[in-house]
């Protein structure tokens, strides 16, 4: 179909912006910091279709997507799985934290992850590193995430991302970064995560 088709009707472009700027204003947005991870598969093409559904997400906006890292699998003997792709997602939403959580187990779910051990390799991990500042002990969802402030894979794009930022509860992400060090993450830059249009 082309614009000259006598059935399509066109849009004035008002009507347009009016649509497009009720889509980005978000009322009262929260901020949350999101962590991608996926070492099966196609670890680029699944990083970005978890930051485009997260973007599609009604109430959710993604604000910075972080540059990609190749890092050696934490937690299980080296060698053992194939090396990830990590990244750091700052989104503004509306959603409570309990909502969030969901639709990033449902990103999971629509890319097949399938969990059997702990730490075993997945297409995608969405886990929600930050919001605002929450502080919570409920093992559904911890926040901050109880092992964010000691994993290099994190603190870097993380640090990229929002340099000046804090994890709740244990200090400056620059400040752990130092301490932890960044050995076992690579910067690839030859790869990039887009933000959505
Ligand atoms: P880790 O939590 O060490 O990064 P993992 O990501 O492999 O390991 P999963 O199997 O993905 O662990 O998650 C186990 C459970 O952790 C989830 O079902 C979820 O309810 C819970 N959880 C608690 N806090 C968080 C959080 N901040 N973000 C995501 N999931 C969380
Ligand atoms: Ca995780
Ligand atoms: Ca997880």
């Amino acid at each position: 179909m082309t614009s000259s088709d006598p059935t399509v009707q066109p849009v004035p472009a008002s009507v347009v912006e009016q649509v497009d700027a009720a889509d980005v204003t978000l009322s009262n947005p929260k901020r949350a910091v999101i962590s991608l991870g996926s070492n099966l598969g196609n670890r680029l093409e699944t990083l970005q279709g978890a930051v485009d559904a997260l973007e599609d997400t009604p109430g959710l906006r993604v604000k910075a997507v972080s540059p990609v890292y190749e890092t050696e699998p934490w937690g299980v003997a080296p060698g053992s799985q194939p090396s990830y792709f990590n990244a750091v997602v700052l989104v503004k939403t509306t959603l409570p934290p309990d909502s969030l959580l969901e639709r990033g187990h449902a990103i999971e779910e629509a890319f097949e992850r399938v969990r059997d051990e702990r730490w075993g390799p997945r297409t995608i991990d969405v886990d929600i590193l930050a919001y605002q500042d929450v502080v919570s002990d409920d093992p559904r969802l911890t926040l901050p995430h109880p092992r964010a402030h000691e994993r290099a894979f994190v603190l870097v794009p993380w640090h990229d991302v929002d340099p000046s930022a804090e994890v709740p509860g244990h200090g400056p992400v620059a400040e752990l970064l130092a301490s932890v060090g960044s050995q076992g993450v690579q910067a690839r830059a030859d790869l990039e995560l887009h933000l959505p249009e």
